[in-house]
């Protein structure tokens, strides 16, 4: 064969193996398991890349350093330094010439030159590797290794820049492939993660939408007892009316930020639809709610008082509360019973909270303002 085409031969089985590990990544979602994985898939390709040796004249043994140099962008020091662990085996197994040289300068060293560019964001997927990087690594590479063969051989010898210079060509190439196919595969992930995020949440106010509320207030009612508050604004048509829909739209993201603020923190906020807010929380102890329900009430009256005037004397929310008799209990039903408690709360007044007791309806009026 041809010795110009080892090189190629070796960055296309790179660029093949890291292909296959970005689709294993994505597709079995090992992120779980990334840290042993990584160095152990890293640590593999540097062992097929020892297995294709280049020839002398390059300056390069093989491209054992690529994948090291890969890993240590992307996953930083720790995991650089455990992905040199296998071919450093196999190199003392095979007894390779200057063994303890070539592992200090094909893995150790690409390991730590490499982390010094590493983000934690490129591991994360949420920021792309810059080329430049490749080029950067790949550039000082080279310098270091035409000084390291004049210091040694103690001349400069142009045949042995010009092979090196073919070699650094080759790696610089693969290595820039290899991380724009990272970069792409995160690209995708992003996109899905969006999609994922856009179709659980509501356009309007940002708020989570009611769909992803049912499948996570189901899976809460599972595993414990919960009670659910449905919030509604009041005399919202005549606020429509008065002020028009864009500002009635504003007040319902002002509201859904008052709203995600006062939330508790393992409690959950959603749109349940138009003017109307449902909460699941994990309080349920009654005293403890009305506190929280009176608070949610208060926030709300409290937050817009230069926005009132004689047609809209002042923006406020009613509540309806139901407590689930148990774990398990339908979400449908207390969603319901919440929805009665409300309408209580709407007849007596408005402002105000009302708990689902059964037949007696437990109603709150709203002091305070
Ligand atoms: P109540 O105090 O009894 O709740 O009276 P209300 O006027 O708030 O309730 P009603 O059900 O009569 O009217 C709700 C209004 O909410 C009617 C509808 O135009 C408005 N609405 C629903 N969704 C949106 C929205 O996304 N944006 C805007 N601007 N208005 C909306
Ligand atoms: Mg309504
Ligand atoms: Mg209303």
């Amino acid at each position: 064969m041809n010795e110009y085409l080892i090189p190629l031969t070796s960055a296309c089985t790179l660029v093949t193996l890291n292909y296959i590990a970005t689709k294993l990544r994505s597709k079995m979602l090992i992120e779980s398991h990334e840290h042993l994985l990584a160095p152990l898939l890293t640590g593999l390709a540097s062992i097929i890349m020892m297995l294709q040796p280049l020839p002398e004249a390059f300056g390069l043994i093989d491209l054992r350093s690529l994948p090291i140099f890969m890993a240590g962008l992307r996953y930083g020091l720790p995991v650089a330094i455990l992905s040199t662990v296998l071919p450093s085996g196999y190199s003392f197994i095979l007894q390779e010439n200057h063994g303890l040289f070539v592992i200090a300068q094909d893995l150790a060293a690409p390991a730590l030159l490499s982390s010094f560019f590493h983000n934690k964001e490129y591991r994360s997927g949420f920021l792309d590797i810059p080329i430049r990087h490749g080029l950067q690594i790949c550039t000082l590479v080279f310098i270091v290794r035409l000084m390291t063969h004049a210091y040694l051989t103690g001349s400069f010898s142009l045949d042995y820049a010009a092979d090196l210079l073919f070699m650094q060509f080759i790696m610089t190439a693969t290595f820039i492939l290899l991380i724009a196919m990272v970069n792409d595969e995160n690209k995708n992930w992003r996109l899905q993660r969006q999609l994922e995020m856009q179709a659980n949440q509501d356009g309007l106010t940002r708020l989570p939408n009611l769909r992803s509320f049912i499948s996570i207030a189901k899976n809460a009612m599972r595993m414990r007892k919960v009670s659910i508050m449905m919030i509604d604004i009041d005399n919202f048509k005549r606020y429509n009316d008065h002020f028009g829909h864009l500002e009635g739209d504003q007040l319902l993201r002002d509201i859904a930020s008052i709203l995600r603020h006062y939330v508790q923190e393992q409690d959950y906020v959603a749109r349940y639809g138009g003017e109307e807010f449902i909460l699941i929380s994990t309080e349920t102890d009654p005293i403890r709610l009305a506190a929280y329900a009176q608070r949610l009430c208060e926030a709300v009256a409290g937050s817009f008082q230069e926005q009132s005037n004689n047609v809209y004397p002042q923006i406020t929310i009613s509540i309806g509360i139901s407590i689930a008799g148990a774990p398990q209990e339908e979400l449908q039903q207390i969603i319901s019973e919440a929805d009665h408690a409300l309408y209580e709360s709407k007849h007596s007044g408005k402002n105000r909270f009302t708990f689902y007791t059964g037949a007696k309806i437990a109603k709150h009026k709203m002091n305070a303002y």
